[in-house]
């Protein structure tokens, strides 16, 4: 393994747990949530909000012997590095939000994408008993906030944006909020229904929490979302900024994107320490070199 992948995980408090699936659940029209369990599971951290872990998915003849149960994050990318590539397990981030570890439990929810690839795929077929390695933060190891990008500070005013891929994160961020927090919650898809399971009973469920749902209309991911948040930061870019840290905003959407609607929010004022942005996919169509395609 390459010395700097070495030093960024040689602390990482991430174990490899073998689970198996024990349920397949389609929440909405676009989404699939997979319930998993596993010995390992009852050693995790339940830490919430936009907790981001790896999953390593099963080739046809299940996982290499060198990947094991238990290992550390520095061990099992030793031994998945060691793999030759065409033997490696696809690897993909998701949201885990909910970790029972009293109940060796958790979920993940996938969105089936269309193209699909690998991770939807796999979530799309998986049937009870099939095997799944994640690695996640382990209880005695990880410090509260580790694998967690939601970091609000002492802010009571906040921006949330996302697309379909960060929904799980979203309501994993919302069900955190304190009471004396206002949300303005901006949430880009293909078809409303998918919200309908990460909100509550329905937009604007909560006092405090505002949710626009904004439908993507054949438009490339992450444009729409785009276009909302310049239009909020046009409007209420500047008291936000004065705000300092009492404002906060996170969004995740398509990379590049994602990169525009840093630009925009930091082109209305705002400090870097207010604003988090995540690229949470790569549109690999060639739409995105057209954005208002
Ligand atoms: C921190 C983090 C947390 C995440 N949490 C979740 C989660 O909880 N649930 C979830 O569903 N996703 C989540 N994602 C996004 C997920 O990792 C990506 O969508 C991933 O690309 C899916 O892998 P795949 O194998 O299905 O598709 P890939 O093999 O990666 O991609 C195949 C094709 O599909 C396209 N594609 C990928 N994603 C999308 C999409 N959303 N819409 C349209 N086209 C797409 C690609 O451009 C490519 O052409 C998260 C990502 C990050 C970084």
């Amino acid at each position: 393994m390459p010395p700097d992948v070495v030093a960024r995980f040689a602390d990482s408090p991430n174990r490899l747990v073998a689970t198996t699936v024990v349920r397949r659940e389609r929440l909405s029209p676009g989404f699939v949530r997979v319930g998993l369990t596993g010995p390992g599971v009852g050693l995790l951290a339940d830490l919430g909000r936009d907790l981001r872990v790896k999953i390593l998915l099963p080739g046809p003849d299940g996982y290499p012997a060198s990947l094991s149960d238990g290992s550390s994050e520095a061990a099992w990318r030793a031994a998945w590095r060691g793999l030759p590539a065409q033997k490696r397990p696809v690897m993909r981030s998701y949201t885990a939000p909910r970790i029972v570890p009293e109940q060796r439990t958790l979920d993940l929810d996938f969105f089936l994408h269309d193209p699909a690839g690998p991770a939807s795929r796999w979530a799309a077929r998986a049937r009870a008993g099939d095997p799944l390695l994640v690695s996640a933060p382990a209880a005695a190891r990880a410090p509260a906030s580790y694998g967690v990008q939601w970091a609000p500070g002492l802010a009571t005013r906040v921006l949330v944006g996302a697309d379909e891929t960060a929904f799980p994160a979203v309501a994993g961020i919302l069900a955190s909020l304190g009471r004396d927090v206002r949300a303005t919650v901006l949430l880009e898809c293909g078809d409303p229904a998918d919200v309908v399971p990460f909100v509550g009973a329905g937009p604007g469920a909560s006092p405090g929490v505002e949710v626009r749902v904004l439908q993507r209309g054949g438009r490339p991911g992450g444009v729409v979302l785009l276009a909302a948040v310049r239009e909020w930061a046009e409007r209420y870019g500047a008291g936000a900024a004065a705000a300092g840290a009492g404002f906060y905003a996170w969004c995740a959407t398509e990379s590049a994107r994602v990169a525009e609607v840093r630009r925009c929010l930091l082109g209305a004022g705002l400090a870097g320490t207010q604003v988090h942005t995540q690229g949470y996919w790569i549109d690999r169509s060639g739409a995105a070199r057209h954005p208002e395609g």
